[in-house]
């Protein structure tokens, strides 16, 4: 199967009103029934089956008749609604090659008109876990809203919310640039995981540096949850910068402590054995004040920790319920992590990156989309949940 950007590009209005029309079925509909896709995209002369031919032969829509007939968004349907939309804003033109392949999440390289690179994080929350959780019907008894979109797009929404606030708070985190559904812009940053990393200049100060920055965060208020040696970047000044972090949780949270501990061991492990480091005290500091250890040099929770509010007032600033941060919360430890069975899930996955993998071969220029096609964007601007990233989906009955 091939895929390339003249999907995007030759993709009309009728087809993103279809897609759009799919996708708001989905706030309560796993599978859409045609009728209501038709319904909602209102074409006249009965012009939606024709273009939902079109957009299954494009994979961007997915033929369900396992419980009753009706239709999903993929993977890339979904991707291709909210390239569409950011492009229709301007925040970016093309779309380049693959950064990486995280466990819940796709990152390209997008570009702007004057060149400018800047990543793009496709959000894919339920990747690995969602069958985990799925097959825990009970949990999902009462929760029509489940599904891999709101979970993507409140992960989405939630990264965006954390990196402005903690950009705004002077942490080394990538400038947030935008967001909408499942997507974060953000700046490019410089440099490698840490993962990668086999020696350094100065171990000990990037050491310090790094639990500092733990030790900073909980003092505002939050925990990380996944601080480890993928998520810390790092340049050839040995410059940090921290990323991923859809899964913070506040101080407050009942398992903060045991959260912050095994942050914290992250680092310590990691130094100790790729850098044969070993701690009998830890020096990280805070603006000149040692920062308080237990008898192995580990910085204590306890001693740190104060719940500012921080967490909270940021989230809600960003138009986030307490609900939703309770649903995703629930999602992060329940569904916690690895389901490794594969399915037709998976295959339409590992078929989608392939195709996307397949486009971006061609290069940055060819995956060029603001063309005169997308000057048909009031569909999606003015149907699709956008302009703002909205806190997921009406949860009505
Ligand atoms: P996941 O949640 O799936 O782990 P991450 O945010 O950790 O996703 O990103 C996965 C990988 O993509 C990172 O390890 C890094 O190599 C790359 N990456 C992510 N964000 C950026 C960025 N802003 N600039 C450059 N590379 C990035
Ligand atoms: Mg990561």
């Amino acid at each position: 199967m091939k895929l390339d950007v003249d999907v995007l590009r030759y993709l009309t209005k009728e087809d993103f009103r279809v897609l759009t029309a799919v996708e708001m079925g989905m706030r309560n509909h796993e599978i859409v029934p045609a009728e209501l896709v038709e319904r909602i995209a209102a074409l006249k002369h009965g012009g939606t089956y024709k273009v939902m031919k079109n957009l299954l032969k494009h994979k961007l829509l997915h033929h369900d008749a396992s419980k009753y007939d009706g239709f999903r968004l993929t993977y890339l349907g979904y991707d291709f609604l909210a390239i569409k939309t950011l492009v229709n804003r301007g925040v970016f033109s093309a779309v380049g090659r693959q950064l990486g392949v995280g466990k819940e999440s796709d990152i390209f390289e997008v570009a702007t008109e004057d060149g400018t690179v800047m990543a793009m994080k496709l959000h894919r929350l339920g990747r690995t876990s969602f069958r985990a959780v799925k097959s825990k019907r009970d949990y999902l008894k009462h929760r029509s809203s489940f599904n891999w979109l709101y979970l993507s797009r409140l992960a989405a929404l939630r990264e965006f919310s954390f990196m402005k606030a903690l950009q705004e708070h002077g942490f080394p985190v990538p400038n947030a640039v935008d967001c909408n559904r499942h997507c974060v812009i953000m700046s490019l940053v410089p440099g490698y995981p840490l993962v990668q990393v086999k020696q350094l200049e100065n171990p000990e100060i990037v050491f310090n540096t790094i639990i500092g920055l733990v030790v900073r965060l909980t003092e505002h208020g939050l925990i990380h949850c996944d601080f480890n040696e993928f998520n810390i970047m790092i340049d050839d000044d040995e410059k940090i910068t921290m990323i991923d972090f859809p899964q913070m949780v506040s101080v407050s949270h009942r398992n903060a402590q045991m959260y912050f501990d095994r942050d914290v061991e992250c680092v310590f492990k990691f130094f100790s054995k790729r850098f044969n480091m070993s701690f009998h005290e830890c020096t990280a500091d805070i603006d000149g004040t040692a920062v308080d250890t237990d008898d192995s040099g580990r910085p204590s929770f306890t001693s740190i920790a104060k719940d500012t509010g921080f967490l909270d007032k940021e989230l809600s600033a960003s138009g986030f319920t307490r609900k939703d941060q309770e649903e995703i919360a629930k999602f992060i430890e329940g569904g916690i992590k690895k389901d490794a069975s594969s399915d037709d899930e998976d295959t339409e996955d590992d078929e989608h990156i392939s195709m996307l993998n397949e486009a971006n071969t061609m290069g940055v220029d060819s995956l060029h989309v603001a063309d005169q096609t997308l000057q048909h964007d009031e569909q999606v601007e003015s149907e699709g949940n956008v302009r703002t990233c909205e806190a997921g989906p009406s949860s009505e009955p």
